[in-house]
């Protein structure tokens, strides 16, 4: 027998196994659920264990415990890996909207349903069973590893960064695998190689000190909802490109492989407008739609407030008018750098007649790009197109994931996302699903993975 068999025999143990993890209902967001998220790191402790994991540990933070564990045998030439993944979920509220209730693990065809059955139980428990098939069928793993999973991701993992840094030993490694992720569909792999980064902002522009009358006034002094309008409109061109200086200087440009890489990854223009409802397109001239929205840095308006909002007319000239700003940033822009940017760009713009302030408001994240020949990353992408018949797509996400930065922060390592599960899965919503023909392939990869890197 071999690892692969051992696998097949033991499946229907291993879903056993997986609907028994998520009947523990591991919210991290409830105060009340906090026993439970408890639970849920002590069931995976016993699980390491089962499966011949050494060192297992449930560790204390200042909020929600993590689980460490780790098999260190395979000697000083064999590279560490480290292996991440989160054991609380996100609430299941509103309970209604479930077919059936989320923390009782329900199979319909091949699916299991459950709160966390994707996000990520079922996602984090494939490392650890093709660790144990390895271990049983061997008697040792090819490469050194270490897990480290969380109970608070859902809630942004705020207690995670002072934890790594405290607890360094433990996690040491030559390269960090996510089992928190996705693949691009059930047929295709991906390789998500870029997050962007976030910086938050607000632009106040004050004129006199409360709203007057526009007839008794107007014309005689400046009206802020005019300024701030002047104001934003001096930041981007209408053709989408943004004019504050500096903004794009630190942007790591893409490379002609960077966008052959994308423009393989399918894309239709017409359905995204159709998704979207907009009339057409716009982004940064010179770069497709999909570089836009994977590759380049925005500035958006989030929310925009001054003035008389209600009904009808009022004839007020407004004493304030204020901006939510978001930017979205790309390697190696630097959010504190950004807001500096805009900061600066406002104070020359600003209009006649009108004072102008910018604060930071909460909500930064710095972007995230894997480097051109990462070792993991290339390793990965070769045992993904040997257990899918099919090279993985290179792909970037919009958002951020904030604990790859911390990761790469604390550790100084950028992990590769080697997870299996999948965008229409219901994350975070009714109906959370996880797919068991994917359960069983990731076993299969993470397997393969083990082995391909202890060679
Ligand atoms: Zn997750």
């Amino acid at each position: 027998m071999g690892w692969a068999d051992y696998l097949d025999t033991h499946q229907s143990r291993f879903v056993e196994e997986l609907c028994e993890f998520i009947r523990i209902p591991s919210v991290s967001a409830k105060p009340e659920n906090a026993g439970d998220v408890r639970d849920a790191g002590q069931w995976v402790v016993d699980r390491l264990v089962s499966a011949g994991m050494e060192n297992v540990q449930l560790m204390d933070t200042a909020g929600h415990p993590v689980v460490c564990a780790d098999w260190l045998r395979a000697g000083p030439d064999a590279p560490t890996i480290l292996i991440y993944g989160h054991f609380d979920v996100q609430p299941a509220e509103p309970f209604e909207l479930w077919t059936s209730p989320p923390f009782e693990p329900t199979i319909r065809g091949d699916r299991i349903y459950g709160r966390g059955a994707t996000d990520d139980k079922g996602a984090m428990l494939i490392p650890i069973l093709a660790a144990e098939a390895l271990l049983a069928e061997t008697g040792k793993l090819p490469v050194n590893v270490r897990f480290f999973f969380e109970g608070q991701e859902e809630i942004g993992s705020p207690d995670l960064p002072p934890f790594i840094e405290a607890n360094l030993d433990r996690l040491q490694a030559d390269m960090i695998f996510s089992a928190d992720g996705s693949q691009w569909d059930t047929e295709t792999p991906q390789l998500v190689l870029g997050l962007k980064g976030l910086t938050s902002l607000e632009i106040t522009v004050q004129g006199a000190k409360s709203d007057l009358h526009s007839g008794l006034h107007g014309g005689g002094v400046a009206n802020p909802a005019m300024a701030l309008a002047q104001l934003l409109a001096s930041m981007k061109s209408p053709d989408g490109r943004i004019t504050i200086d500096g903004f794009y200087d630190d942007v790591v440009d893409l490379t002609d492989e960077d966008r052959e890489a994308i423009a393989k990854v399918p894309w239709d223009e017409a359905a995204y407008l159709a998704q979207t409802g907009a009339p057409s397109t716009l982004g940064e001239p010179g770069f497709t739609t999909r570089e836009n929205l994977w590759a380049r840095p925005t500035l958006e308006v989030n929310g925009l407030t001054s003035g008389w909002q209600g009904q009808g007319t009022k004839t007020v000239l407004p004493a304030v008018a204020s901006a939510k700003i978001t930017c979205r940033l790309v390697a190696n822009q630097n959010p504190e750098a950004v807001f500096d940017l805009i900061a600066a760009h406002v104070d020359a713009h600003c209009p006649p007649g009108v004072t102008a302030e910018v604060a930071r408001n909460p909500g930064r994240a710095d972007p995230f790009l894997v480097p051109a020949g990462h070792n993991a990353t290339a390793v990965a992408g070769q045992v993904l197109e040997e257990v899918y018949g099919k090279a993985p797509y290179k792909t970037r996400v919009g958002g951020s994931i904030p604990v790859m930065s911390t990761l790469l922060d604390e550790l100084g390592l950028h992990a590769v996302m080697f997870a299996f599960g999948h965008e229409d899965e219901n994350q975070h919503a009714p109906d959370e699903f996880f797919r068991l023909p994917t359960f069983r392939r990731g076993q299969t990869a993470y397997a393969r993975l083990m082995e391909r890197l202890g060679e």
